[in-house]
C-alpha cells in the first residue's frame, strides 16, 4: 500500500535517507523533506567528508557498525566508478595517518578490511615525513557541497516534496495527520525533537584553502589534518566537546594554521578561501531505531530515528540510512525492501 513519509532534516543523513526511501516505497507513495536549514547552512556542508571511521564510531551493535561501514564504502565506490562522480563530489584519495607518539594512534581498525589499500608505512615514507609511526591507505572523500545538491536534485526529480520549516516538536507533524511515519534525521536537533540528552555538539573549526599541489591526505596524531576535496583542501582542526559556539575563533585559527604549516611548510603559500565552524552531532552510539511516540489522548506517531553520527556522518550515511529505510518499511509493513537490501 502506498504511504506518506516525512523526513525531518536536510543534511547528508536526511537527504540520503529521503532518496533511498523513494526507491524503496511502493508506487504512489510520497516523501516530504522538512528542514529549517539546507545546503550551505547545514553541518554536512563543511565536513571534509573523508571515509576514515574513528575507533569509537559506533552503531547499535558491533556487527551493525561494520555492516554500515561496508555498505557505505561500496555505495560511494559505485558512485566513484560512475559518470556521476564529479557532480556528486566523490573522489579517491590516498594518504597517511601519522604519529610520533604511539603506533596505536595511526591505526584505523574499522576501515582496515574495507578499503582498497591499508598498510604500514615503509621506513622511507616515515623518514621523508619525519614521523615514527604511520599507515598508508587509499580511501574516498565525499564532498557535501556537491553531494547534497546532487541528492536534492535526485529527490526533486523523483517528485519529492521540500518544505522549509522549523519543527518545534514531532507532535506538530502528528497533528498534520497526513504522514504515516516520520523519519527523524535532525542531527543535533534531536536533542529537542527526540528529547535525547545524549546528543552533544563537538565543535570543529577548519580552513578551506586552495593548494592544488597537495594531492594526498595527512593526519598527524589524529589532531592536525590536511584533506583534499574536489577543489579545496580542508585544514583542521578542533574537537571541542559540548561547545556550541559557531563563531570562528582567531585563537583556534592560529593554532590550526601553525600546526598545518609546521607539518607541511608549502601551505604557507595556500590561498585561504574561507574559515568554517561546524558542530558534530555526537552521540555515544548512532541512533537508528523505531519508536511509537505517544502524545496522549490516543495520538501516536510512528517514528524512525537516524541521528547522532558525530564526526562520521558523511562517510556512514548510506549504511545507516539503508538500515533506517529497512526499519521504516518494516514499520509500514512493506516487507519487500527489508531483507533485499541489507
Ligand atoms: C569540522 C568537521 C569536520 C568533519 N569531517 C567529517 C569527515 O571528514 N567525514 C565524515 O564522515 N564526517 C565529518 N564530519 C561530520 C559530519 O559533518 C556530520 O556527521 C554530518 O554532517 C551529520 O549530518 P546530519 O544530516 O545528521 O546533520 P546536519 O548536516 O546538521 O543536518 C541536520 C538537518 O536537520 C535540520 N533540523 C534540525 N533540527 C530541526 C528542527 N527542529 N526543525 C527543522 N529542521 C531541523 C537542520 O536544518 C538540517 O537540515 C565533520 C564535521 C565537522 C564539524
Amino acid at each position: 500500500m502506498a504511504s506518506s513519509v516525512c523526513v525531518v532534516g536536510a543534511g547528508v543523513i536526511g537527504l540520503t535517507t529521503a532518496t533511498l526511501l523513494q526507491d524503496a516505497l511502493p508506487a504512489g507513495s510520497s516523501v516530504t523533506l522538512v528542514a529549517d536549514k539546507f545546503t550551505t547552512d547545514t553541518t554536512s556542508d563543511g565536513a571534509a567528508g573523508i571515509y576514515r571511521p574513528g575507533k569509537y564510531f559506533q552503531g547499535p551493535s558491533e556487527q551493525m557498525t561494520k555492516q554500515w561501514l561496508e555498505v557505505s564504502y561500496k555505495h560511494y565506490k559505485k558512485i566513484l566508478n560512475s559518470e556521476d562522480a564529479t557532480e556528486a563530489g566523490v573522489r579517491a584519495v590516498s594518504g597517511y595517518l601519522f604519529s610520533n607518539k604511539n603506533p596505536e594512534i595511526c591505526q584505523s581498525p574499522l576501515m582496515k578490511d574495507i578499503i582498497d589499500e591499508y598498510r604500514e608505512c615503509t621506513q622511507n615514507e616515515l623518514d621523508l615525513h619525519g614521523q615514527k609511526y604511520g599507515i598508508f591507505c587509499n580511501t574516498l572523500v565525499v564532498e557535501c557541497r556537491r553531494m547534497q545538491p546532487f541528492l536534492m536534485d535526485r529527490f526533486k526529480r523523483n517528485c519529492g516534496v521540500v518544505r522549509k520549516q522549523h519543527v518545534n516538536s514531532l507532535e506538530e507533524l502528528a497533528d498534520e495527520g497526513c504522514f504515516d511515519l516520520v523519519c527523524n534525521c535532525s542531527g543535533l536537533g534531536a536533542n529537542v525533537l527526540a528529547n535525547d540528552r545524549n546528543v552533544t555538539p563537538i565543535r570543529g573549526q577548519v580552513f578551506k584553502v586552495r593548494a592544488p599541489w597537495i594531492k594526498n591526505f595527512y593526519y598527524y596524531e589524529n589532531e592536525t589534518y590536511i584533506i583534499p576535496g574536489m577543489d579545496l583542501i580542508t585544514l583542521g582542526g578542533t574537537r571541542q566537546f559540548d561547545n556550541d559556539n559557531l563563531e570562528v575563533s582567531t585563537w583556534d585559527a592560529s593554532g590550526i594554521w601553525q600546526s598545518c604549516v609546521q607539518v607541511m611548510p608549502s601551505l604557507k603559500d595556500a590561498e585561504v578561501v574561507r574559515q568554517w565552524v561546524g558542530l558534530r552531532p555526537y552521540r555515544p552510539s548512532v541512533r537508528v531505531e523505531k519508536e511509537l511516540m505517544d502524545f496522549g489522548g490516543g495520538k501516536t506517531l510512528k517514528v524512525v530515528h537516524n541521528y547522532g553520527h558525530g564526526g562520521y556522518g558523511v562517510m556512514s550515511a548510506p549504511g545507516s540510512s539503508m538500515y533506517a529505510v529497512s526499519l521504516i518499511c518494516d514499520f509500514l509493513q512493506h516487507h519487500q525492501y527489508h531483507r533485499a537490501k541489507l
